[in-house]
């Protein structure tokens, strides 16, 4: 069933008369996100809860002197890169949902396949402008310090283990733009944002074939530990695995009942690769390795999540996917434990950015078998903390993982989210909902 209470905006003066009312409000874009049900709200939000329409505020983009894309109102992950390209330029992020809004990506502190080779979203931010609760437009900047009425040393030491995720179990709080940064609308509205950019250069997709996963994962690893000395050449390493590309038409799938890992380079770079990194692999052989244009590679990253997301709503079901991610030396037991899923009599796929020991396992349930997978998911987190992973690396909490990320929060993280929401949202009215209120 849809929310009852809904709102759209037209431009940001609406929004910030909307604020002054103090009405508890989930504002969003382009509704791509996973953990937020939006075509079945009425059971996770509050009654009095709006939800307001970002989607329909006129997007703009502009280069700054220094070369940084300014992104104002609804702009698209495909529209900002189109227009990078059209300067010669492009931006380091890209996710696989290339329709879902930039600010809002901010707000999730979205990854993607890129991250392998220039780290996350969060590094890529220079300055943002948010409405506050007052319906005050104010700046952030990411090369100050963010200064709070709040004592942070606590939290910063609980967040040590994860500092070199994409994205921690909680916001890293360390710079003043980090505020909006995966904080996921819950203290303010983010109306613009400067991100770095890069001149483009031509890129080239290598294609390897490997055995399925389930069946001998060691030729996998090693791509994934021969990988890891090459981030200044390789921009993404994506793996798909047979059972993820069975949805797609036979034309599509460039394998026969195998895995693909692909990687992403700058095409100047592919002898230096060729040379120094796929021809030392003893476990893939030269002719399990093509090129792929980079317009059927795009074609068919995105075709997978998409069929999969239509399979699950035929179905009737929520998708029940994993987004973890863990560090190298963990990586071989994270594949061992979806290896034993594979032995649960429910359907699977995994995929996802494997460069970065992050995938997300896929159960396709039927109604039926909804309650057993979602146990085996708490099973899976029990493990992720004493790992110290990273149990949500890119698609944020939202509504859906509230109940899962919970036990990796301690009376530190919640009297900082406590505090934060006191200061930034005192009426409580920006997604009340959220994880802080966990
Ligand atoms: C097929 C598929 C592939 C995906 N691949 C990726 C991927 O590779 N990487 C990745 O990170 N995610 C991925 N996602 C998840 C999703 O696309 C991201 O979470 C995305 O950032 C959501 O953007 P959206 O515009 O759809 O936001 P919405 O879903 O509309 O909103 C998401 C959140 O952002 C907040 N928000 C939105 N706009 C603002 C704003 N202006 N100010 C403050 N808060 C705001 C909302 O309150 C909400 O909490 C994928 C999703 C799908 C369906």
């Amino acid at each position: 069933m849809t929310h009852e209470k809904t709102k759209s905006f037209y431009n940001w003066e609406e929004v910030k008369g909307h604020i002054k009312t103090g009405v508890p409000t989930l504002y969003h874009s382009s509704q791509t996100s996973t953990v937020i049900p939006f075509e079945n709200l009425s059971l996770e939000l509050q009654a009095s809860t709006v939800l307001g329409n970002l989607s329909t505020i006129k997007g703009h983009l502009e280069f700054t002197k220094e070369n940084n894309l300014l992104v104002t109102g609804f702009v698209t992950w495909k529209e900002a890169k189109e227009f990078c390209r059209s300067q010669g330029r492009e931006i380091m992020t890209s996710p696989t949902e290339e329709l879902a809004g930039v600010l809002a990506g901010i707000a999730t502190s979205c990854t993607g396949e890129r991250s392998f080779g220039f780290k996350n979203l969060r590094s890529q931010i220079v300055e943002l402008h948010y409405i506050d609760f007052e319906g005050i437009e104010k700046k952030l900047l990411a090369d100050k310090k963010l200064v709070l009425p709040i004592d942070l040393s606590f939290y910063q030491k609980d967040f040590a283990p994860y500092k070199n995720f994409k994205n921690a179990p909680y916001p890293r709080l360390e710079v003043e733009t980090d505020l909006m940064t995966g904080t996921e609308g819950q203290l303010g509205i983010i109306t613009s944002a400067v991100l770095k950019t890069i001149p483009y250069e031509e890129e080239t997709y290598l294609f390897l074939l490997l055995p399925k996963w389930e069946e001998d994962f060691e030729p996998h690893l090693e791509i994934f530990n021969a990988v890891q000395s090459f981030r200044n050449q390789i921009r993404a390493v994506e793996f798909i695995d047979s059972n993820s590309l069975s949805y797609l038409p036979a034309e599509k799938n460039p394998g026969k009942n195998q895995d693909v890992v692909f990687l992403e380079l700058r095409s100047s770079d592919f002898e230096m690769i060729y040379e120094n990194l796929l021809e030392k692999l003893t476990l893939v052989s030269s002719e399990n390795i093509f090129e792929m244009a980079s317009g059927k590679c795009r074609d068919l990253r995105v075709s997978v999540p998409r069929a999969i997301f239509e399979v699950n709503s035929r179905m009737g079901v929520t998708k029940k996917g994993t987004d973890v991610q863990v560090s190298a030396d963990n990586f071989r037991e994270l594949l061992k434990f979806y290896k034993s899923y594979t032995l649960l009599g429910v359907k699977y796929n995994l995929f996802g950015h494997f460069g970065d020991a992050h995938l997300h396992f896929n159960f396709m349930p039927t109604k039926d078998q909804n309650d057993f997978c979602n146990h085996e998911l708490e099973r899976l987190y029990t493990e992720v903390l004493k790992w110290h992973g990273s149990p949500f690396a890119e698609h944020g909490i939202g509504l859906l993982k509230k109940k899962f990320i919970a036990p990796f929060y301690h009376d530190n993280e919640r009297i900082v989210f406590r505090g934060l929401k006191k200061i930034f949202d005192p009426k409580g009215q920006f997604f009340p909902e959220g994880f802080m209120s966990c």
